[in-house]
């Protein structure tokens, strides 16, 4: 390798020393082949988010090297990853596996505990190994993406299935569901329209839940159950084992589909407004996930910083705001609602008009024509997405400030008026005083919403990287005390987040800590991942 490239000392898993870790690495090489072992020598690259790292956090929020892989690892098979996984309990080296690692805004690819083995599941298992176009069902490996999938049932020529991406389609479907990620489509909760699950656990065993424990069953994809206690929820957010396949459901092409947009004029019809929404979403006149977004995002995901609009110092004013959506295709407004609804036109009308009916009740409720909107407007973003179409526009908000990189805020609370504001008020006082401009959106799942806050900030910035860090803090605190926790963290939040769930002494925590003692008794296996410490580390100072 030419010198220039070896420009940093790779990052050994601690307590392990250099001759040790490297003979092993050597010992793996002789089992997966050499070039599947790569040692974490090189500088960090950012890259973009098609060619993202896998060795760290592209979009950082700690120091780039604080929580960096000391290797990556490529099994292709679910026979190389339980020989990975004994060969980390033989040396006692921590293992953190990724699907793709495009978890922006989480913790992209970077491992809880700094100098774990990242195993990328992504490059070499990425097989659709069933698509069923009766059932409508897919069994998938951990490296296909939204996109490939997507793009394998239009090959197939079947129009009749659906799937379901989330805001950015080139996730792993296994990665995201098992971080209960969502999407838009009516089958947008994924972890709800899994079926089944193939899991190498963190001693080596590899074991499939549901109908897939049935020697010869065809029922993996289309009964979840199977017999005796439901297992497949300790492995979404956890680090209790490795899932080398999924089952998923797809959606049946619904004969027809048209988008929707409503604009609001203030921020006070917050309330009302999700008082509407309520009983819509509970009964399903509301098909999809419903999204509620201040207009101020749709202002940044044209793509051009907040230069742009506005020089002066401090958070974007409110009037600046308003005098630059006026000037868009949206009109002046607060709030913009994006919906679609689904079925043959008639269907869809009977739908819509209930809707409309509904969100004229707020004063100054205004429906957006799509035929107004010009192609490159968010809005066919969105329609894509509900349409089961992947894409990734709704990244373009990054280029907000300088080398953006962005974190979410995402408490769950019911669908009131009250949280919502709440929730608002609390958010938007702590923004304010870290300076950061104010970005909110309301997502309605069934019978209760998240409100998803990204942080926009310069990650090559340490001051403002450890304003976005206090801020969120604060938030989760503030939420903590009204009785509201998130839905999911980033990486480097997730043991203030499980504090949080501390109900009867943090009875959820011990039985969590039981699970991994049983399950992973040497600790190798994405140590700290949701808060959950192994016996080895805990106690000892790893907590964030
Ligand atoms: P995506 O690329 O879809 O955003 P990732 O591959 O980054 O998703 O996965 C998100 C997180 O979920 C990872 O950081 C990891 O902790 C966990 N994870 C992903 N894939 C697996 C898997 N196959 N088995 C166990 N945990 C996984």
């Amino acid at each position: 390798k030419p010198q220039k490239e070896r420009q940093r000392l790779p990052v050994l898993p601690q307590g392990i020393e250099r001759e040790a870790f490297f003979a092993a690495l050597d010992e793996l090489s002789g089992q997966i082949g050499a070039e599947n072992v790569e040692v974490n020598d090189k500088p960090l690259k950012d890259g973009w988010y098609m060619e993202h790292p896998n060795t760290h956090d592209m979009m950082t929020i700690l120091d780039e090297e604080e929580l960096v892989a000391s290797a990556v690892v490529y099994p292709s098979s679910t026979g190389e990853v339980q020989a990975i996984v004994r060969w980390a309990n033989k040396h006692l080296i921590p293992i953190y596996p990724i699907s793709i690692g495009r978890n922006l805004g989480y913790g992209g690819a970077a491992p809880r505990v700094r100098g774990s083995v990242v195993l990328d599941l992504g490059k070499r298992m990425k097989q659709i190994i069933n698509i069923d176009p009766d059932d409508h069902t897919c069994l998938v490996e951990p490296g296909v993406s939204f996109y490939a999938l997507y793009e394998a049932i239009k090959e197939k020529g079947y129009d009749h299935l659906w799937t379901d991406p989330p805001d950015l389609g080139g996730g792993s479907i296994i990665g995201n569901t098992l971080d209960r990620g969502v999407g838009y489509t009516p089958y947008g909760d994924h972890w709800a329209c899994h079926s089944g699950l193939e899991v190498v656990l963190p001693t080596g065993e590899v074991f499939r839940t549901g109908m897939g424990a049935l020697p010869g069953s065809n029922t993996w994809q289309t009964f979840p159950y199977g017999f005796g206690p439901y297992s497949d929820g300790i492995f979404s957010q956890s680090n209790y084992g490795i899932v080398t396949k999924m089952g998923m459901t797809l959606m049946a092409n619904p004969g027809g589909h048209e988008s929707f947009m409503y604009t609001f004029q203030k921020e006070e019809d917050l309330a009302q407004l999700i008082e509407i929404i309520r009983p819509l979403r509970i009964s399903n006149i509301l098909e999809n996930v419903a999204q509620l977004r201040h207009v101020i995002q749709t202002i940044a995901v044209r793509g051009q910083p907040r230069t742009t609009y506005y020089q002066g110092s401090g958070t974007i004013p409110d009037d600046v705001v308003h005098a630059t959506a006026a000037t868009l295709p949206t009109g002046d407004c607060t709030w913009i609602y994006y919906g679609m609804a689904y079925g043959p036109a008639h269907i869809r009308q009977h739908k819509l008009g209930i809707i409309d009916a509904e969100f004229k009740r707020v004063r100054g409720a205004r429906r957006v024509d799509p035929a107004t909107l010009p192609a490159d407007e968010y809005f066919w973003s969105r329609d894509r997405i509900a349409s089961g179409v992947p894409d990734l526009h709704e990244l373009r908000w990054v280029n907000w400030v300088p080398n953006g990189a962005h974190v979410a805020f995402s408490p769950v609370s019911p669908i009131r008026g009250a949280d919502a504001e709440r929730l608002l008020a609390l958010a938007r006082r702590r923004h304010d005083d870290a300076g950061f401009d104010f970005f909110p959106a309301f997502c309605v799942g069934l019978r209760e919403m998240h409100l998803i806050i990204e942080i926009v900030f310069d990650r090559d910035d340490p001051e403002r990287r450890a304003a976005a860090m206090a801020c969120l803090r604060h938030m989760i605190d503030d939420a903590a005390a009204c009785g509201y926790g998130e839905y999911r963290t980033h990486l480097v939040l997730m043991d203030q987040v499980a504090g949080t769930y501390s109900w009867n002494d943090n009875a959820l925590m011990k039985f969590n800590e039981k699970l991994k003692d049983a399950l992973d008794p040497n600790g190798i296996l994405s140590p700290g991942r949701c808060g959950i410490w192994p016996k080895r580390y805990r106690g000892r100072g790893w907590e964030m």
